[in-house]
């Protein structure tokens, strides 16, 4: 039997994407929008790990589907972007530990994220109704509603499974991803994959922005993608502060404005929602061809938890003083434990598969003989 006929080892999705790198790699008219056109050209094949890692490098930002010649109705039928998103989407629940839940997640992300966020809350809320009713509505006292160690307790296993969950899908991914490379990342590679990160450089197609319905692109994707990742950074270092005072300065909860738990986490909650919000009306006007398939799995699912995070958290702020205390912290605090509960499943991982992703570019670039020059990325115009 020849090498060619031998049956795949790969999924669909792989191999769909092993396709269309083949002809991208013979017509190359794209290698100056984004880094996946660079590493592709690097490869003559492309097996499974390099399909995962080329579509984790993906930022869907749509400017080579517009691009391209052999798109559909061509019988080529290249489309980037979709088979990168397929592949991206599959290769969350590939990687995912422990793998036997994440097919439960990906299919019904929505509704886990949803059942999981009112029975959480609807569980405090009966709690503060049989120790105390009177406690719902005392103005600013969270700890009326649930006592901090219960909060802990109901709180800390599963956040502290998840952080574990999430780094052992890195862990399996970067194996994979990085077979065929085995010299050590240098500190410089990993302080350019933070720049890359930082900056969502390859989601500006090319310099000129994301595309959506037509061939005029915008930046407003990018923009709505940085107000979600700093929101979410920001509102991490307020939870993180609010840790600190609580055990280090015995300085316990409700804090006032000028405190760092509200000066982080005000503006994070604001960046959550705005962030969250034009993401999901961007994906709603986004040509169908660009647009996720996926409707109730874990993609939308994350972006929606995003948005329910930071307005509950908001709203919690502005109304603490008010009767609605008690049901505003249950409702937080059933999507903080929703937010926890899907994390490792779904597209939270696609911006630590993207990190890893961008490392090993930046690697690659860095260490590869044959040198590809990364100043077309930034020259790179469409007409
Ligand atoms: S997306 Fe189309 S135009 Fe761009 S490199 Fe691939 S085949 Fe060529
Ligand atoms: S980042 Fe944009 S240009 Fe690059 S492969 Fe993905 S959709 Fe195409």
């Amino acid at each position: 039997m020849s090498r060619v006929d031998l049956p795949s080892l790969a999924t669909a999705s792989q191999d769909e994407v092993a396709r269309q790198m083949t002809i991208c790699n013979a017509c190359r008219y794209c290698e100056g929008l984004c880094a996946v056109f660079p590493a592709m050209e690097l490869r003559r094949v492309f097996e499974g790990p390099d399909a995962d890692y080329l579509a984790n490098l993906c930022h869907n930002c749509g400017a080579c589907y517009y691009d391209c010649q052999y798109a559909p109705p061509h019988e080529f039928g290249v489309n980037v972007p979709q088979a990168m998103t397929e592949l991206r989407e599959e290769s969350y629940a590939r990687f995912a530990w422990p793998r036997a839940l994440a097919p439960i997640f990906a299919r019904n992300g929505l509704w886990i994220a949803l059942i999981s966020m009112i029975s959480v809350a609807g569980f405090i809320l009966g709690f503060a109704l049989w120790s105390d009713p009177g406690a719902l509505t005392a103005s600013g006292n969270f700890y009326a509603v649930m006592p901090h160690n219960a909060m802990v307790a109901l709180f800390g296993p599963i956040f502290l499974f998840s952080l574990f969950a999430m780094g052992m899908s890195v862990r399996q991914f970067w194996q994979s991803a990085h077979i065929g490379n085995r010299t050590p990342v240098t500190l410089r590679a990993l302080w350019q994959a933070m720049r890359d990160a930082g900056k969502l450089r390859y989601l500006d197609g090319g310099g000129m922005g994301c595309m959506t319905q037509s061939t005029r692109p915008d930046r407003h994707r990018r923009v709505f993608h940085h107000f979600t990742f700093y929101g979410f950074l920001l509102c991490f270092a307020s939870t993180s502060s609010g840790t600190i005072m609580h055990y280090l300065l015995d300085w316990p909860a409700p804090y006032g404005f000028w405190t760092p738990p509200k000066l982080l986490g005000v503006p994070g909650g604001l960046g959550l929602v705005i962030g969250a919000a034009g993401l999901i009306w961007y994906d709603l006007k986004r040509d169908d061809a660009l647009r996720p398939k996926d409707k109730t799995g874990m993609g939308p699912a994350f972006t929606w938890t995003l948005l329910a995070l930071g307005a509950t958290g908001l709203a919690l702020y502005w109304l603490r003083e008010t009767p609605a205390m008690g049901v505003l912290l249950a409702l937080h605090l059933g999507t903080v434990f929703a937010f926890f509960l899907t994390m490792p499943y779904g597209k939270f991982m696609h911006g630590l598969y993207r990190f890893a992703a961008l490392t090993r570019h930046a690697h690659e670039q860095a260490t590869h003989t044959t040198t590809i020059a990364t100043a077309p990325i930034e020259g790179r115009t469409r007409a």
